[in-house]
């Protein structure tokens, strides 16, 4: 452990929203303290935005999407402004990497190479994505033309969690903006550094002013006058189911704008005895669920071992868990960071406490503990002889805690994967192509994954059934949240 890391210096960042092009403070002039959880120490003072903000940054953002500066420029040069948008990302990467770590814990390599390199490749990949893709020609009888073209859809809010802010915010804004959208985002309270910084370099990179404007603060101050928002065509979120039922109830009440959401997860991993690979399933379950602290949507948290390896299967599982040791996220080495903040790790400890009290049996971890004075950390933990029905298998715990069942027979498992509000991902480990096919398509999730829990490309699209959510993230699916379809009949008068 790093307890004796050396504290480096807070580097200075500017919380002030960005409206309009320019650094300004909340109307009312209100700041929170932004704390890191890697050792507790202030990061800086960030505007505290409220309704007359976000009415600001909707303003702004309606105006250049009516003039047009960024809506009606060609698409091949909307692409040229993203790709300099992406390069300056990756110009920025340490700064932004060093950013992410101090404002919400996860280990500065995975910032590095993981969420800078990942942020930069959608925002490019939507920038070259929007200049080849092409409109339709209905099949009509030769007396009328009717094209079916896509629009931006307008202003677009979006709202997104604190886990993978950069990534988060990149799925939403690249596609957005590259279909000629004006964005407005707020960051999640718990870590909003980043986003303003996107904002700024994507002014740098050419954006105009107006079009991509950020608003931090709070769930309910920020965020529901966004989502109530009369002037907002378009929210997108990410975030908790909980928060994403009243995101779709706020776009009732208010003008009906299209809402899309990407919520929780309890992702089932099935394990059978014939699994190809031992060690790799292994390998993958406790990788899977331990990275980034376990604060990931799609972590396998509810693993179901085939009962005749059960027992092979955790004896592997607990020789790999001191690897996950948390350890002070500014080390180039670490690989388990700090939990986001003190409510988080209550809450992952009030779901360690439960557990036990249910009478699951806890193998590995199960404590809070201190690498680094005054920050957040848990110990990578385990549980096995879990049940469906026990809260630590029915609820999303968002930590680095793995519940373990075990099972004997093929139908049973896929009904009890399946017994969960969300539908998110699942994993299958087989080497029988009819149990692997069969089993992925009696799953609901929107992702599954055969024999491996780690394929992810921004090619592939990202999101839920069921409580998991409405409408997918990345690839050209994307695109359907951000543009409204048109049908526009052309009658056409044969001269011959
Ligand atoms: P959260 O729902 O508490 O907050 C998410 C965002 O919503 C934050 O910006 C927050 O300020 C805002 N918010 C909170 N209350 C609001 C309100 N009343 N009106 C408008 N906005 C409001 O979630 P979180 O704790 O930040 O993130 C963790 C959750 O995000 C987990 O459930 C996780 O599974 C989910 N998540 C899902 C995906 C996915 O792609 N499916 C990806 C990452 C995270």
């Amino acid at each position: 452990m790093n307890s004796a890391a050396p504290a480096p210096q807070t580097p200075s960042f500017d919380g002030r929203a960005l409206i309009n092009g320019e650094r300004v403070a909340a109307r009312d002039g209100q700041t929170f303290d932004n704390v890191s959880p890697v050792d507790g120490r202030v990061l800086a003072q960030v505007a505290r935005g409220g309704a007359a903000d976000i009415d600001a940054a909707v303003g702004a953002a309606r105006t250049a999407f009516e003039d047009r500066r960024w809506s009606g420029l060609p698409p091949a040069q909307r692409k040229r402004v993203m790709i300099a948008f992406a390069d300056l990302l990756l110009a920025h990467a340490d700064e932004l990497a060093l950013t992410e770590t101090l404002d919400m814990g996860k280990p500065v390599k995975y910032s590095r190479s993981v969420d800078v390199n990942s942020a930069a490749n959608c925002i490019r990949w939507y920038g070259e994505a929007v200049d080849k893709v092409y409109d339709e020609i209905a099949p009509t009888p030769s007396t009328a033309l009717a094209l079916i073209t896509r629009e931006p859809v307008g202003v677009v809010g979006v709202i997104v969690p604190w886990n993978y802010p950069m990534i988060m915010a990149a799925w939403k804004i690249a596609p957005a903006l590259a279909a000629g959208n004006s964005v407005v985002l707020k960051p999640s309270e718990k870590s909003p550094l980043t986003a303003l910084r996107l904002a700024e370099l994507a002014l740098e990179a050419g954006i105009p002013p107006g079009v991509f404007n950020v608003v931090p603060g709070f769930g309910a101050e920020a965020g529901s006058p966004l989502a109530l928002h009369m002037d907002v065509d378009c929210i997108a979120f990410t975030g908790s189911t909980r928060v994403g039922k009243q995101i779709h109830v706020m776009a009732g009440q208010s003008n009906l704008k299209r809402a899309w959401t990407e919520l929780g997860g309890k992702s089932p991993n099935i394990v059978f005895a014939d699994c190809p690979d031992l060690d790799r399933a292994v390998e993958a379950a406790v990788g899977s669920i331990f990275f980034n602290q376990g604060e990931s949507c799609n972590a396998p948290s509810r693993l179901f071992v085939e009962a005749s390896i059960k027992e092979a299967f955790l004896e592997k599982a607990l020789k790999l868990v001191p690897q996950y040791q948390p350890a002070n996220p500014l080390h180039a080495d670490t690989v388990m960071g700090a939990i986001v903040d003190r409510t988080q790790l209550d809450t992952v400890m009030r779901y360690i406490d439960s557990g036990q009290r249910e009478g699951a049996k806890l193998l590995a971890g199960g404590q809070a503990v201190e690498p680094v004075k005054g920050g957040c950390y848990v110990l990578p933990t385990i549980f096995d002889g879990v049940r469906n029905d026990m809260t630590i298998a029915r609820e999303e715990i968002f930590g680095p805690v793995l519940s373990v069942l075990s099972f004997t027979d093929v139908a049973d498992v896929v009904q009890q994967a399946n017994r969960n509000v969300y539908g998110l991902q699942a994993g299958v480990w087989t080497r029988d192509l009819n149990k692997a096919h069969g089993v992925a398509r009696a799953l609901r999730a929107g992702t599954v994954h055969v024999n491996q829990y780690d394929e992810d490309d921004i090619t592939v699209p990202f999101g839920g059934f069921k409580q998991s959510g409405v409408g997918r993230d990345k690839s050209l699916h994307a695109f359907d949240k951000y543009t409204e379809v048109k049908t526009t009949w052309i009658r056409i008068d044969s001269p011959v």
